[in-house]
């Protein structure tokens, strides 16, 4: 039997709902629970895939090729569950499923009305697809008090009433500030939200505060009193120096054992081990190694969320810290570069990215890698420069380009109108629309034998997630390969280049699949592993 354990936040946006989240299910793992995670969107998008990495930071991409919000990527980080279609859903998709219906006549004449048709969408939504596991952790994006979030409010009440108390669960976060003048945390937004959630029918179990500076009891004794809760289900929750020591910290404040407590469930010892491995590489490297990460949305690293993670994973693995220097691709641009910037890195990684600006710096800085022979890691985007900037300096095709960015003589990187998943054909054209169009989710690849990569990865078969709409042109392989550079990864029907490598150079590998999706800490991805041990390496040179 399935128990739901509903998140929603109140106060202020940006506490780490996700990340809450997704440590709850860790601890309930750890505890020997199976857990699945899930996320309601209360904007109109119908996914994040058109929204800008600059506002909304990265879109997660999962195997069934879904563009999900960033927040899945920490339920499986932290879970290790593969996130699906079915565990993200947003205003704009449950309204476009409800509008198509309408317009089928599927409502037999009815008024069709935000209750009770789109709160029954959003409940089926959240109770379908379970796989039998002990709990869904349902995250509610947004804070309590949002006007787009009231039907996801309304639909997790109902639901809250339809299951029963035994089998559902309502965790609300908040902040609890620290106001300097007064030297005191404050409690009163806290009250204030808890009651709001109240006002919308939903009563909350148990209480998470975040803040900066220890709770002392009696403000615990006081948010309890006045939110009408036991105080041991009023949870604090500090500041961690690292995300992946929160499991251990919700558990050391008893948050796993308020859940069970709540649903009336054996409480199992956790085995935490895996955690505190984790932490205890992260507080105790053996090194240090700088990469220099050359894109264009340094400036919210949300951007590149699973990147940052991946590469941390490959510090964990390496027992070194890894400290990222974000870099704007633009710097590299212009007459009389300046690369001073990458003089002390060591290793270099120009990750996923679209659009032009910025690009010819991103080639610049592909092209200081090979040359300095610094360990270079290519990620999509940074794959088909590398392409773009071997074509042009090595076999001399000045127009090599990416028709990205318009027609070229040279379409080194070009629009995919088609290609195979497993035994079906994908076709689009260049005016399709732009929502979910790109080629998105996992496909196998296979491994030159004798390759660098196969080496990494000790298989000859793997299966990478995707999301872009250009590819690397097959057509250019030959003189590619002839100047040096390794087509080691090819989609089963050999038709698409996904992987290629110098092998002339201490690690150099460009991949049209982004792997940071898939890494986690207790399982790095083999990738980030070796490309952090190179820089290890070359860390020693310099
Ligand atoms: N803009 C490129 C494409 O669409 C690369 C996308 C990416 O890096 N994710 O093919």
């Amino acid at each position: 039997m399935t128990r739901f354990i509903f998140i929603t936040g109140g106060v202020v946006s940006s506490l780490g709902k996700g990340l809450a989240s997704a440590a709850l299910g860790a601890v309930l793992q750890a505890r020997g629970y199976k857990v699945r995670l899930r996320k309601l969107d209360p904007y109109l998008n119908v996914d994040p895939g058109t929204m800008s990495p600059y506002q909304h930071g990265e879109c997660y991409v999962t195997d069934d090729g879904a563009e999900t919000d960033l927040d899945l990527g920490h339920y499986e980080r932290f879970t290790g569950v593969a996130s699906r279609q079915s565990d993200n859903i947003t205003t704009g998709r449950i309204y476009s499923n409800i509008l198509a219906k309408e317009r089928r006549g599927d409502f037999l004449g009815a008024t069709v009305q935000v209750i009770p048709h789109v709160t029954d969408a959003i409940k089926e939504f959240v109770t379908a697809d379970l796989d039998d596991v002990d709990f869904l952790l349902c995250e509610v994006g947004g804070t309590v008090g949002d006007i787009e979030s009231m039907p996801f409010l309304e639909a997790i009440r109902q639901l809250g009433n339809e299951l029963g108390r035994e089998r559902a669960c309502f965790v609300h976060l908040t902040l609890v500030p620290y106001i300097a003048s007064a030297g005191e945390l404050k409690t009163k937004p806290t009250q204030h939200s808890v009651q709001q959630l109240q006002s919308v029918g939903i009563r909350c179990d148990i209480l998470l505060c975040r803040s900066e500076h220890d709770l002392p009891a009696s403000a615990r004794k006081k948010i309890a009193l006045f939110c009408n809760l036991r105080e041991q289900a009023v949870i604090p929750a500090l500041n961690a120096s690292s995300i992946y020591e929160v499991p251990i910290a919700y558990h050391r404040e008893g948050f796993d054992r308020e859940v069970l407590r709540h649903f009336g469930l054996p409480q199992p010892e956790p085995d935490l081990g895996r955690w505190t491995e984790i932490v205890r590489r992260l507080q105790q490297p053996e090194g240090e190694v700088e990469i220099a990460i050359v894109g264009k949305y340094t400036d919210l690293l949300d951007a590149y969320k699973s990147l940052a993670e991946a590469l941390t994973h490959g510090g964990i693995a390496n027992s070194v810290r890894v400290k990222l220097n974000w870099l704007e691709s633009e710097q590299f641009e212009g007459p009389n570069p300046n690369y001073e910037s990458l003089a002390h890195a060591h290793a270099i990684l120009v990750p996923g990215g679209f659009g032009e600006r910025g690009a010819e710096g991103k080639i610049r800085a592909v092209r200081y890698a090979r040359e300095k022979r610094v360990p270079y890691f290519g990620i999509c985007f940074g794959m088909q420069m590398a392409c773009i900037e071997a074509a042009r300096d090595l076999c001399g095709i000045e127009n090599a380009n990416t028709t990205e960015f318009g027609a070229t003589s040279d379409p080194v990187v070009g629009l995919l109108t088609e290609w195979v998943r497993g035994n079906a054909l994908e076709q689009r054209s260049e005016n399709d629309n732009k929502g979910g169009t790109m080629r998105l989710g996992a496909y196998e690849c296979d491994l030159a034998a004798g390759s660098h990569v196969a080496e990494i990865y000790g298989r000859r078969r793997i299966q990478e997630r995707h999301r872009h709409r250009y590819e690397v042109n097959i057509n250019y392989k030959d003189r590619l390969e002839k100047a040096g550079l390794r087509f080691s990864g090819m989609s089963p029907d050999g038709q698409l280049p996904e992987i290629v490598e110098i092998p002339d150079h201490p690690w150099f590998v460009g991949v049209q699949f982004h792997p940071e999706l898939k890494s986690k800490p207790f399982d790095p991805h083999p990738l980030f592993t070796s490309f952090v041990k190179a820089a290890v390496t070359q860390s020693r040179l310099v």
